[in-house]
């Protein structure tokens, strides 16, 4: 017996040629024996049309969408078809009832096929990526590509801009003078070819449906959703045409998944996704319950990027990225094991060829290279001010967070899109959890330009940090979980 739910009509039939639903939502059938409800039944052909309206009810009742049912609503909107206030009370209802892993690999596949789906045949060797689900500080894009594009693998990473309280890695790379993150698609295939990375904004042609849904999500309170946010990731990066992909899942207070089992689970839907794409996918589930490295805000993170390139630059950050382009060598099959991966991304940090690769990366998108030896090129801040410790003791805490969001009111991120970013601010972390800290020590130096809300600013950042008598007895470490492997 086939079944279906259509308009007020509950539709069911024993022909087993009657098949549901079409892509575009055309119910169709062609059968004698149908039965609806109320309707005398021995109708030869029926034709209706899905409605959104009857999916948001079959959500909001906790039933499990087909995918047609899913392609329908995505395609639908993407085409404009199905106005924002549908997709906004299904994208809710969503949130309140969740996706099963049917649903969510629909998603996926639904809004990876919105778009082109980029092919790099033509480049030799394994096309490799890295994502993560975003932090504060979270800089190691700028570092692993030329890294991996050192070592051999190409690396064609289509990233994103800052969300919320996190940062995103096309506004860091903008603010090196004239880098272009804008490029044509056959643009980014000819810097692909010549140094093996490319570093790109989600083009018209990349995963349209994501683009619009996203910027829905956002403004409806949307984001935080397993379902939702593996749909718009994987689609994304499956869309660049990529053999392996290794995930950064963040998790702690400056995450959008603050608890580990959630950040598991995220991580453990995207990996059996990404796998059932026939990609190879690991996910490392890394801590964000304090910012990465000493250093946040665009300027302030090219320049912290670039010592690690260089082989300094704090030992969080260093270890973070060597173990994720460590996966990303072995992934790519340029290595036999993790570690001859991580051996291999120090080889390129100590030649210096890591380095090489960035400037070249940079003036191959129209950027000024000179900001790596001349930080100074980089939009500087007029004014520097202090945030103190009001007592002494050890830091046990942060909320990171809050850390973000202050960044973002000084003009380090959005509060709506269409808002321009400073890429001079930024904040400067003297201490981290389980160091001393004295009265009046500085916690954390503000890079600002304008006075309008340093006091907010200042008040949120005193807030974030909790003092306390003893240190923290453990140290959480920086890589918690690997799944997939
Ligand atoms: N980053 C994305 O690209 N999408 C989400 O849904 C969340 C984080």
């Amino acid at each position: 017996m086939l079944h279906g739910l259509c308009g007020l009509w509950e539709v069911s039939c024993d022909c087993e040629r009657m098949t549901g639903y079409s892509e575009t939502g055309l119910f169709f059938k062609r059968c004698a024996a149908l039965t609806l409800p109320g309707v005398d039944a021995t109708l030869a052909s029926l034709t209706i049309r899905m409605r959104a309206v009857d999916l948001i009810r079959k959500k909001r009742d906790s039933g499990e969408l087909t995918r047609e049912e899913i392609a329908f609503l995505v395609n639908g909107y993407t085409r404009s078809e199905i106005p924002d206030y549908q997709m906004a009370a299904w994208l809710m209802a969503v949130w309140i009832r969740g996706l099963n892993r049917a649903e969510t690999a629909a998603l996926t596949e639904v809004m990876l096929h919105s778009g082109q789906v980029l092919n790099h045949a033509d480049i030799p060797g394994m096309k490799v990526d890295k994502h993560s689900t975003g932090g504060v500080g979270d800089k190691t894009s700028l570092i692993l590509a030329p890294i991996v594009a050192a070592g051999g693998l190409t690396v064609p990473m289509i990233s994103g801009r800052g969300l919320g309280h996190t940062g995103g890695t096309l506004d860091k790379l903008e603010a090196i003078p004239g880098f272009n993150v804008n490029l044509s698609l056959a643009e980014f295939r000819h810097v692909l070819r010549e140094c093996g990375m490319g570093l790109i904004g989600q083009t018209a042609e990349i995963a349209p449906a994501d683009k619009k849904i996203y910027a829905l999500r956002d403004a409806t309170s949307t984001v935080e959703n397993i379902g939702l946010i593996c749909g718009s990731i994987m689609s994304k990066k499956l869309a660049e045409g990529i053999d392996a992909l290794v995930l950064d899942v963040k998790t702690g207070s400056g995450a959008f998944m603050k608890k580990e089992e959630d950040a598991v689970r995220l991580a453990e839907v995207m990996v059996e996704t990404g796998k059932q794409m026939g990609k190879k996918v690991v996910a490392l589930i890394t801590d964000m319950d304090q910012p990465l490295g000493r250093m946040a805000g665009h300027s302030n993170e090219v320049v912290e990027s670039v010592d690690v390139l260089r082989g300094t630059g704090p030992e969080d950050l260093r270890d973070l990225s060597l173990e994720l382009s460590a996966w990303m060598f072995f992934l790519g099959e340029k290595t036999k094991t993790v570690e001859e991966g991580r051996r291999l991304a120090e080889a390129m940090v100590g030649s210096g060829k890591a380095l090489e690769k960035f400037r070249q990366g940079i003036r191959l998108q129209g950027g000024d290279e000179r900001v790596v030896d001349e930080p100074r090129r980089l939009p500087q801040a007029r004014s520097h001010a202090e945030v103190l410790s009001e007592k002494a003791g050890y830091v046990i805490a942060t909320k990171c967070e809050q850390l973000g969001t202050a960044l973002a009111m000084l003009g380090g991120g959005r509060e709506k899109k269409e808002d321009k970013i400073d890429h001079a601010v930024g904040l400067e972390f003297h201490k981290r959890i389980g160091d001393r800290v004295e009265r009046n020590e500085k916690l954390v130096t503000i890079h600002y330009n304008s006075d309008a809300k340093l006091a907010a600013a200042k008040t949120l950042i005193s807030d974030s940090y909790a003092i306390g008598e003893h240190a923290p007895k453990e140290k959480r470490p920086l890589v918690r979980r690997i799944l997939g492997a």
